[in-house]
């Protein structure tokens, strides 16, 4: 309603408040003589120059009142907005959009206490540093982005993948045994494998990953569980890459044998990746 409406309305009740009281008033104590119609034109008179300008008053103030909260409003969204980017950039790894490696491992820390039987897979592109050389860093950027698609297309609703490092990402299983996270490990290698990456035109090229599987226990804390799966991980490159290996206890005091000189080097270190 515009203020001029709302200030002929207001003026109009007040008139007739005033009109009709003054009129009753006005018989009751002195009966109808010739100033009755003075009276009256009185009572129209006095409310609407009272009226008329403070009720002007009041509905300018009203809508400006009314401004203020709508600019308040959007400001409130605006901030929402931000803060909405600021979460998403402080949590999420911008080029495959899953969680980051901090945002990964609290929510597995909050997720893992739900259920006594977890699973935590680490995955380590193989050789990756062949496809930046051989076709550049951008055609590297394009695998990992598939990569993200295709663990966000196989995995379970409930589970969990985040990208923990360059070309290495963590995948938390809810409620899953070590058999069943070997089984998942086993679809998520095949999937990949099959993924069609065409660095150039009418040139594909196959991904693989080393897959480290470890069952988590209730009692064992964080650095042990990715050691672990980091530990299995090792043991999978070791023995060839595009394979998944399941943490077995021991694995973390000896490496195993190993069909790939190069990761002989790797080896030496095998606490180096504990987190
Ligand atoms: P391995 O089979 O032993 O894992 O070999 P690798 O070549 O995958 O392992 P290495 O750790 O030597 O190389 C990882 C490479 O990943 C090195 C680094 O340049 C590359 N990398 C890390 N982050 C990114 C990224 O965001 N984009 C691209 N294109 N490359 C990245
Ligand atoms: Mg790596
Ligand atoms: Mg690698």
């Amino acid at each position: 309603m515009s203020p001029i409406r709302q200030t002929a309305i207001i003026s109009a009740v007040a008139v007739l408040l005033s009109f009709t009281l003054t009129g009753s008033l006005y018989l009751l104590f002195f009966g109808m003589d010739f100033r009755f119609w003075q009276a009256m034109v009185l009572a129209i008179m006095v409310p609407w120059g009272i009226s008329i300008p403070l009720g002007l008053f009041l509905s300018k103030q009203r809508f400006r009142l009314i401004e203020l909260t709508e600019g308040l409003e959007q400001a409130q969204l605006k901030l929402r907005q931000v803060n909405k980017a600021l979460e998403q950039r402080a949590n999420f790894d911008a080029m495959t959009g899953l969680p980051n490696r901090e945002s990964f491992l609290a929510r597995l820390d909050l997720m893992r206490a739900d259920h006594l039987e977890n699973v935590l897979m680490i995955v380590d592109v193989d050789h990756f540093k062949n496809i930046n050389d051989s076709f550049g860093h951008p055609i590297g950027d394009q695998a990992l982005m598939l990569l993200g698609k295709v663990f966000r297309k196989i995995l379970r609703k409930n589970d969990l993948v985040g990208r923990i490092g360059g070309e290495e990402f963590g995948i938390f299983l809810p409620n899953t045994s070590g058999a069943e996270g070997q089984i998942i490990g086993e679809m998520v290698r095949h999937e990949i494998e099959n993924i069609i990456f065409e660095p150039h035109k009418n040139m594909r090229h196959v991904i693989t990953v080393s897959i480290g599987v470890a069952h988590i226990a209730a009692h064992q804390d964080r650095p042990t569980i990715m050691g672990n799966a980091d530990a299995a991980m090792f043991r999978a490159k070791r023995r060839g890459r595009n394979r998944v290996a399941l943490f077995e206890p021991g694995m973390r005091a000896k490496p195993g044998p190993t069909h790939d000189q190069n990761l002989d080097l790797d080896m030496a270190l095998p606490d180096a990746i504990l987190r």
